[in-house]
């Protein structure tokens, strides 16, 4: 990332995935003097992501390795500018907010949110202790680790079902762990992963705790309680490996008593993507109600871009 001139910013778009960098080409088009700042580079979740199959215009998928890249370009070649770095704090003003970061501080007229979210954990014994011996968050980072052996991955969502499909080209076998009786998955996913001989789902089991000595040896597991069996039955899987994707935390710690956030983190917009603090948007996954798929993402940093451009006008 360049560094751009940090006066008289218009825009400052905090997060560099989907959301964000549609919002800055949006913005940008529009005139705007737009920097995106993130504290990874750009890409957001995707950029782990090994094959992205329901973004509109890829009819055989694109890899997410190749979709950041892609809307990189296109948000620099309409004049936005990137930095790397971790937004700490939004001290909202009248004519102008202050965002200060972990190196830096800078003064934007209007602010859009699209800092995404983190992995959440089970918070059971062994998760934290094994993190990077066994229990991983990203299968097409660490799956090849894993070749020929015997792995778990616990969710049922799309990224569960998602990782188990990655995983299943590496393993020898994948037990994907679900605490619920039905998938929460997308169909085409549910049936895609039966369908595969590698992967065997597992429903209405916790996971207990991950065991091992060095490295992962293996997960305790106990059925969810039933009528017969009222505590759970419990028992062992042996897998050298743990891959965790139960869903994701909204990075909004940095905006408690800036915006209105629901209970569970997720900052409150109007449709316009307008925040309870003027001239301050949110876009994407870190939004109450966001849907979170990517095509959505964009859309919402299409319509924050846009709302932000008409709240800047109303202002000169
Ligand atoms: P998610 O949809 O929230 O699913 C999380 C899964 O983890 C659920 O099955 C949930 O179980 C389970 N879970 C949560 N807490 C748990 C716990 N403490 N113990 C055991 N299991 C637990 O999260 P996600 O799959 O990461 O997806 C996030 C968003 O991104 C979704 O909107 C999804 O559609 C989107 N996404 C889309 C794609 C795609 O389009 N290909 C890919 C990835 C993600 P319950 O079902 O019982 O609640």
């Amino acid at each position: 990332m360049q560094s751009p001139t940090l006066q008289d910013i218009d825009l400052l778009v905090v997060g560099a995935g989907v959301a964000g960098l549609t919002a800055a080409t949006m913005a940008a088009r529009h005139g705007l003097k737009v920097v995106v700042v993130d504290r990874m580079g750009v890409g957001g979740q995707i950029s782990t992501a090994e094959t992205i199959e329901n973004f509109p215009g890829f009819p055989q998928g694109i890899g997410g390795h190749e979709l950041g890249p892609l809307l990189h370009e296109q948000a620099e070649a309409a004049g936005a500018e990137f930095l790397l770095d971790t937004v700490e704090a939004i001290e909202p003003g009248r004519e102008r907010h202050q965002v200060r970061a972990a190196t830096q501080a800078w003064q934007a007229r209007a602010v859009i949110v699209a800092a995404g979210s983190s992995h959440r954990t089970l918070g059971i014994p062994g998760e934290a202790e094994f993190l990077g011996k066994g229990v991983s968050h990203c299968a097409s980072c660490d799956g090849p680790f894993f070749a020929g052996q015997a792995v778990a991955i616990i969710g049922g969502g799309d990224t569960a079902l998602d990782e188990a499909l990655v995983l299943a080209a590496h393993a020898s076998h994948v037990t994907l762990i679900h605490r619920g009786s039905r998938l929460r998955a997308q169909h085409v996913l549910g049936e895609r992963a039966k369908a595969n001989a590698k992967i065997a789902i597992m429903v209405n089991t916790l996971v207990e705790e991950i065991l091992g000595g060095k490295t992962v040896t293996g997960v305790r597991l106990r059925d969810v309680p039933s009528r017969d069996v009222p505590s759970g039955a419990t028992r062992e899987l042996p897998v050298r490996g743990v891959f965790v994707s139960v869903g994701l935390e909204p990075n909004t710690a940095f905006l408690r008593g800036v915006v209105a956030l629901d209970t569970a983190g997720h900052i409150e917009t109007d449709t316009m993507m307008q925040t309870s603090c003027p001239g301050v948007f949110a876009a994407g996954d870190i939004r109450k109600g966001s849907v979170a798929l990517l095509a959505a993402c964009a859309g919402e940093g299409t319509t924050a871009a846009i709302a932000a451009v008409h709240y800047l006008a109303m202002r000169t």
